[in-house]
């Protein structure tokens, strides 16, 4: 697909330099260019900032018709639109939070023969419940009018992404409508399953997949404990390695990012807040004063991102536990995008485990904003989702509490990828503080562990189960009569990390489960260990041992 001998190729690379003005093509871009003008139907995994609008505005101004480009966000698509203006490409957009007469205008400019627009951007919502925008595209397409299909954040069709988004799934409505017409889908973050789920949902037939490396070297990665005087220590941070420069900090509530941006203006940062509850034209002030650089820090909830561009991003925190190693891998793509060396930081308390995990069944999680109001209320409460949220928790879990592997790795892997930690030079916390590493087999310990659990009757947190395990005499130990039992102690010659590593495994294995209790008199959240039965059965059959990494005395 790198030809540089297709019909169109002279005519792509002159309107790549007089229109855009870029002076080449990154990676994948003419590849996928030329496979979705070929007239096949196109996956693109490419990462954040990687490019991808240009591989279907550059084919929308080249090819006759119109390009429909499908996208969740309003704002997204805005300044989609503005930058097209600017380069004097004809666009518009529908959204269900536009003015009925306003609609009328663009649809009846389609339906005349010689429309002005080379594209139209729509919400998913638009799709799924406007059959007068149906109604214009089958005509569109009667006429042979309708050059191509744009699926962005195509991730957003599956439930086992970490976005899914409804109004997303009714979208394969449109390749059943319109055979023949070439669908380009694009994210910037998909494991091979949320893959299979988007062709499968979106039908795609005969599909080209182009994927790149999500590895970013000049991303620097590390996992921080977090302590009660976090914001001390993320003070001290930017102030050593980046001050005055860009920075996010990703906040859990939208409390703590008003908490964590005052406590940094006091600290003499120029620092602010950006979350849901403002009001557009607030979330819009402080995003230009960002890009203008009169801020230097946001705090804000993963609403804050989606299509920001600043390249000169020096370091992205994380305040509390990122949802997915997917949507972690995305926020921390928001650093170094002009390739320059850039900080990602995450602190990591497992507290915050337990809090992430009952918003989630709570269905209290920011998400990127929903253009059309939030049903993330009824989603993240149903069934399967809430299992898939709550497994993509505990991959997250699992990614901070190693302190032996790649973190690279770590995150390659997750995306399918193979990377050999060598390459990492480095770069990453457990790379540079490694010398080398011994695996212990741990399987008698998961044993023991999995029955404490029991005969403490899965009642207990993970920590209890542990200070009985390590032989703590405390109050609350004997409170219980936990001294009594014949495992109490058991694990005294394990050093205390080691033994909470090896629980944390179970938990992540899906042996033992971690069940929110929340408390009736404060409403406090708390968390009880209790064994799956199903999955455990096979630790005690024999067979299976439990092969863990531990960093080697140095
Ligand atoms: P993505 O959607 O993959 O995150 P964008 O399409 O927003 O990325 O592109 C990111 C930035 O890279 C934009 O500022 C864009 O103008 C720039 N860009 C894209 N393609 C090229 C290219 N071939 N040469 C130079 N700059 C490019
Ligand atoms: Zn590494």
């Amino acid at each position: 697909w790198s030809s540089v001998n297709f019909p169109w190729t002279k005519k792509l690379e002159a309107n790549n330099k007089k229109v855009f003005g870029n002076h080449s093509f990154r990676p994948n871009q003419r590849e996928v260019i030329n496979a979705t003008m070929s007239g096949y139907d196109v996956f693109v995994l490419m990462p954040t900032g990687g490019g991808k609008s240009l591989t279907y505005q550059l084919p929308a101004l080249i090819c006759p018709g119109i390009t429909l480009v499908i996208s969740p966000l309003v704002s997204l698509i805005q300044d989609q639109i503005m930058h097209l203006l600017q380069a004097n490409i004809p666009a518009a957009y529908l959204s269900a939070n536009m003015e009925w007469t306003e609609q009328q205008e663009i649809l009846r400019e389609l339906s005349s023969d010689h429309f002005k627009y080379r594209l139209l951007y729509v919400t998913p919502e638009k799709i799924a419940k406007s059959d007068v925008l149906l109604r214009h595209l089958e005509s569109l397409h009667a006429r042979e009018l309708l050059a191509r299909i744009v699926i962005d954040e195509a991730h957003c069709v599956s439930q086992w992404g970490h976005d899914f988004r409804p109004d997303y799934q009714g979208l394969g409505i449109l390749k059943q409508k319109f055979q023949n017409t070439p669908v380009l889908a694009l994210t910037a973050t998909a494991t091979a399953s949320v893959k299979e789920d988007v062709v499968q949902a979106l039908g795609l037939v005969n599909c080209i997949v182009f994927r790149q490396s999500f590895n970013r070297p000049n991303l620097l990665y590390s996992v921080i404990p977090k302590t009660k005087k976090c914001i001390d220590d993320i003070d001290k941070f930017i102030k050593d390695n980046h001050f005055d420069e860009c920075g996010i900090i990703y906040c859990l509530s939208r409390m703590d990012c008003e908490k964590v941006a005052e406590k940094l203006q006091e600290c003499g940062h120029k620092a602010a807040f950006y979350h849901g509850s403002m009001d557009p034209t607030q979330r819009a002030f402080v995003q230009k004063q960002w890009s203008k650089d009169e801020i230097n820090i946001i705090c804000a909830t993963v609403a804050f991102g989606m299509g920001i561009n600043k390249p000169d991003v020096r370091f992205v925190i994380h305040h509390s536990l990122p949802k997915s190693i997917e949507g972690y891998h995305q926020e921390c793509g928001r650093a170094g995008r002009d390739g320059q060396r850039s900080s990602c930081v995450l602190y990591y308390s497992y507290s915050d485990y337990i809090r992430v995990k009952h918003m989630i069944s709570q269905g209290g999680i920011e998400q990127s904003p929903f253009p059309s109001g939030s049903n993330r209320v009824n989603i993240a409460n149903s069934g399967r989702i809430l299992e898939t949220n709550t497994e993509n928790l505990l991959r997250m879990v699992s990614y901070c509490e190693n302190d032996v592997d790649c973190r690279r790795l770590l995150q390659l892997i997750h995306f399918g990828e193979k990377f050999d930690s060598a390459n990492c030079k480095k770069t990453c916390d457990n790379c540079l503080k490694i010398k080398s590493f011994i695996e212990k087999d741990v399987t008698d310990v998961t044993k023991q562990l999995v029955e404490l659990v029991k005969s403490t009757r899965q009642q207990f947190s993970s920590s209890h189960i542990l200070e009985v395990y390590r032989g703590s005499l405390s109050q609350f130990v004997k409170k219980h009569r936990h001294e009594t039992l014949s495992l109490h102690g058991a694990g005294k010659h394990l050093a205390k990390g080691e033994a909470s590593r090896i629980l944390r495994h179970l938990v992540t294995e899906d042996f033992l489960v971690e069940d929110v209790k929340k408390s009736d008199i404060y409403g406090s959240v708390s968390s009880v260990l209790k064994v799956n039965e199903y999955k455990a059965k096979n630790l005690f059959l024999g067979g299976k041992t439990i092969i863990l990494r531990f960093p080697s005395p140095v």
